[in-house]
């Protein structure tokens, strides 16, 4: 047997990021930028107003109280969008909104709150702009302005490569004037489930059969990891359509092949045959539960396989440990671990032997994180994991965990009562 760690860096040795491709930016969010960006502006582009007020000479109003207040004439109105057509000389001022650029001669911005305007209904000060305001309280230069380049220099280097975009950065692109940004190429990973028991999902179901809900599985699996799923359907239980829908994986341009079933010693595991004369494979017995027999190998033209096991349960943990790493390394992502918590175990877990994975209900307690099992642990119940939040991991050698005690656990999604 072979351990999780060195079946996954196996793996990733054979996996390298994928060729860049320029995406409109509302495509990246999650994928990986190759490119650097350098602005070539500032941002903001010019000094404005922070605050809906006065643009005012800050010596003007030093000596201004809400008892003694400086009076001084309105010469104008700058809204956001717009740029003030006067100046401001002493002893003047000009109405100013939010995001509107500083008339020159001003040097801060005095709030409505610290103004007569403060009194007047808003209505009112629409329909009777004031020819005078008077000023209660005093502001230093630069008061309530967000000063030009206060958030990106011109020349910064504003994204590096390897940076993981997120919906911020979409922003921070937008707002440099890029449409369009270079990130790596999504994988099309192509998903094949096997077996001669399997019926597609519209099928009645008949005697013996199940229906194929691996590939479904799988297929929202790698969309949510970021890659594409090019679907190949069912191989039956025989060589030749077996090969035959792998050369078709192969003519779609498939980057990396997910099969699942077939890899354990029975006597129709045909894909072990098969992926034996047709590629370099190998066939692991990986020291966990689920998910023992995986099958990694790369076929003709150097695409990696990864043979996950046929149980819904093994083939999904399988995937989080061996192929979302692989997926990610291909958008480009240096970081492939899950997330964890160190939480307590609030039942007696059984355990293998093997790295088990069990799945748990992870919630969020005053003294920290709890973990309590799904039920049923087999390898077949599907729903075991659709009841779960995370896998705790119990570590190889231990048969008994006991009530009380402290396990990693990698999360699904984010533990429940996580809020305050
Ligand atoms: P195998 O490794 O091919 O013997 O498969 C192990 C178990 O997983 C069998 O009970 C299969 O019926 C089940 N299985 C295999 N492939 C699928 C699939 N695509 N969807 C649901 N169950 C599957
Ligand atoms: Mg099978």
């Amino acid at each position: 047997m072979i351990s999780v760690e060195d079946a996954l860096s196996q793996i990733l040795e054979h996996v390298r990021p994928l060729d860049p491709e320029r995406v409109p930016i509302l495509e990246a969010p999650g994928r990986v930028l190759v490119e650097e960006i350098v602005s070539d502006i500032e941002i903001p582009p010019f000094d404005n107003s922070a605050m809906d007020g006065y643009a005012v000479r800050s010596a003007d109003v030093a000596a201004a109280t809400p008892q003694v207040p400086v009076r001084l004439d309105v010469v104008g109105s700058v809204a956001a969008g717009y740029v003030a057509g006067g100046r401001v000389r002493p002893g003047t001022a000009v109405r100013i909104m939010t995001g509107a650029p500083l008339p020159e001669g001003a040097d801060a911005v005095v709030p409505y709150e610290d103004t007569s305007d403060f009194d007047r209904p808003k209505e009112d000060r629409l329909e009777h702009p004031a020819s005078e305001v008077e000023v209660r309280q005093p502001v230093r230069p630069r008061d309530h302005l967000r000063p030009a380049g206060e958030d990106i220099r011109r020349g910064e280097r504003v994204l590096s490569p390897g940076r993981v975009l997120r919906p911020q950065e979409i922003g921070v692109l937008a707002s440099l004037g890029h449409a369009m940004v270079l990130v790596h190429r999504r994988p099309r990973v192509a998903i094949l489930a096997t077996g001669d028991e399997l019926l597609e999902i519209h099928e009645p179901l008949a005697p013996g059969k199940i229906r194929n809900s691996n590939e479904y599985t799988n297929a929202a699996l790698v969309r949510r990891t970021g890659g594409v799923p090019l679907r190949l359907g069912i191989a039956r239980d025989a060589r030749e359509d077996l090969v035959q829908k792998i050369r078709a994986g192969l003519d779609q341009g498939a980057d990396l092949f997910l099969t699942s079933g077939g890899v354990s010693v029975g006597d129709y595991d045909v894909v072990k045959d098969v992926l034996g004369s047709e590629g370099r494979m190998q066939f692991w017995q990986v020291n966990m539960k689920p998910g023992k027999p995986l099958a990694f190998g790369l076929l003709p033209g150097g695409v990696p396989l990864i043979g996950l096991p046929g149980n819904p349960v093994s083939a999904m943990v399988s995937f989080e440990q061996f192929a979302r790493p692989a997926i990610l390394k291909m958008l480009g992502h240096t970081d492939l671990v899950k997330p964890t918590v160190r939480a307590v175990v609030d039942e007696d877990v059984e355990n293998s032997g093997r790295r088990g994975f069990v799945r748990v209900i992870v919630t969020r307690r005053e003294d920290g994180y709890h973990a309590r099992t799904t039920g049923e642990q087999g390898s077949g119940v599907l729903t075991s994991m659709s009841k779960a939040n995370g896998l705790a991991i119990v570590p190889e050698g231990t048969y008994q965990v006991a009530a009380g005690t402290e396990l990693v656990v990698q999360m699904l999604d984010w533990p429940e009562g996580t809020c305050a």
